[in-house]
């Protein structure tokens, strides 16, 4: 497989928006960089007595629309570019949405299953002392991403609050619920991966009950988009995460599944599969929806000539390389791009902090509710983009819808210094 930077192919999704705006030269390319990163060194004491160093990053990429907004994650193979990438995905995903954000991201090079709990919870705080000049509830809030989650972001908050001596639950999202979360927003990425399946199913006026779907990653968006997805009548025939992939032809049963590798630590070994098969195979499975909703360019131009799917909706950031978006356009599978598809993650972000900031909780049909409205209206926007532009397929048309909001927002702002 070709190596891709993530953050050059962020500034190929941006000049392919370009050409179906009215945007000028100057002012996109101020949108195609980050307007800073902080890299810092942790040092932390490990529970042996030694002092270990990790390489952690921030980007604050744009924030014209509101403050940054964006996750922290803990990965091996976190690097600069990857994490500029992200922050500027969450700048598109926050303005197609139409949330009041920027966008931001952070990691840490790191593999957390090499940890204890205790260490894990120094070296998070570690990093939250060193967010806590940049962050803030009107500067930027982190939330989780891949390989955190609830504790992470309860520890980031307890740091922030106890240095600022003040409470300010809206300073990171995702908490747990008992410490300031939302009711939903565990579900919510899985949750909006579903109501764009089912929004792009409808567009393409086919049944999404009697489907059969492939998801490639079974953490917290792939697990749930799955099993929500079945809900529709869909069938899930195969899934993976990396210990490999399983398939059964008569559907698995993806709560049952989750279940499992909760109890085993892999969806591998799972007894109501027939048959076991690597992640390159599943991502090639001829199936009517595939959601792939692990990593970055997990499916590149080579791979994407064997792809075998109808339709790809993205529950992973950055999933297909450009090159593979072109010989899917080309083979005419539509693709519903990330920054649409997993929204739902950073709109019930969003109304947790709505709600942290009124110290109002709300209830969790209220946020399903909200939800399902703020995605069926970015639908909405996208597809009647696609069809006003001639953009020549989904996610340069959602590119176009966001990239014109963070425009116009700039302009009206004016340019200062
Ligand atoms: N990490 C998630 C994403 O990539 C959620 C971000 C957030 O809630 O701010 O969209």
């Amino acid at each position: 497989m070709t190596q891709s930077n993530p953050f050059e192919n962020l500034q190929e999704q941006l000049d392919d928006a370009g050409e179906y705006l009215d945007v000028r030269d100057d002012v996109l390319r101020r949108l195609k960089h980050p307007e800073r990163v902080l890299e810092t060194t942790l040092s932390v004491e490990m529970d042996d007595g030694t002092i270990e160093t990790f390489t952690a990053f921030r980007s604050q990429f744009n924030g014209d629309r509101g403050p940054y907004k964006g996750g922290i994650r803990y990965h091996p193979g976190v690097t600069r570019d990857e994490v500029k990438a992200l922050s500027g995905w969450m700048v598109y995903k926050t303005a197609v949405v139409d949330i009041p954000y920027g966008g931001g991201k952070g990691g840490i090079v790191i593999d957390p299953s090499d940890y204890s709990e205790d260490e894990l919870e120094r070296i998070t705080r570690a990093f939250a002392k060193e967010l806590r000049p940049l962050i803030g509830e009107d500067k930027d809030v982190p939330a989780p991403d891949v390989n955190t989650g609830q504790r992470e972001m309860n520890w980031i908050k307890d740091t922030y609050e106890k240095l600022e001596n003040t409470t300010a639950p809206g300073v990171i999202t995702g908490k747990a619920l008992e410490n300031g979360g939302s009711e939903g927003r565990v579900e919510a990425t899985g949750r909006s991966t579903m109501f764009a399946a089912r929004e792009v199913f409808d567009y393409l006026d086919r049944d999404i009950e009697g489907a059969s779907v492939a998801v490639q990653g079974y953490g917290n968006a792939g697990s749930i988009a799955a099993y929500l997805i079945e809900d529709l009548g869909a069938n899930v025939v195969a899934v993976s995460d990396s210990s490999g992939a399983i398939y059964n032809e008569d559907g698995l049963d993806a709560r049952d599944v989750k279940e499992y590798k909760a109890e085993s630590g892999s969806v591998t070994g799972y007894d109501g599969a027939t048959e076991e098969m690597t992640n390159e195979d599943l991502l090639t499975l001829d199936v009517d929806l595939l959601v792939p909703a692990a990593l970055e360019n997990a499916i590149d131009g080579d791979l994407a000539h064997d792809v075998d799917a109808d339709v790809v909706v993205e529950a992973a950031n950055g999933p297909l390389t450009p090159d593979a978006d072109d010989v899917l356009t080309e083979r005419g599978i539509t693709v519903v791009p990330d920054i649409l598809a997993n929204a739902g993650g950073v709109t019930v972000s969003y109304f947790e902090w709505v709600q942290n900031r009124q110290r109002f909780q709300w209830t969790e049909q209220r946020v399903n509710e909200e939800l399902e409205a703020v995605i069926t209206d970015a639908f909405d926007a996208m597809t009647d983009a696609f069809e006003d532009t001639g953009a020549p397929n989904l996610r340069t048309a959602a590119y176009v819808v966001a990239v014109q909001r963070v425009v116009d927002a700039y302009e009206g702002s004016g340019s200062w210094p």
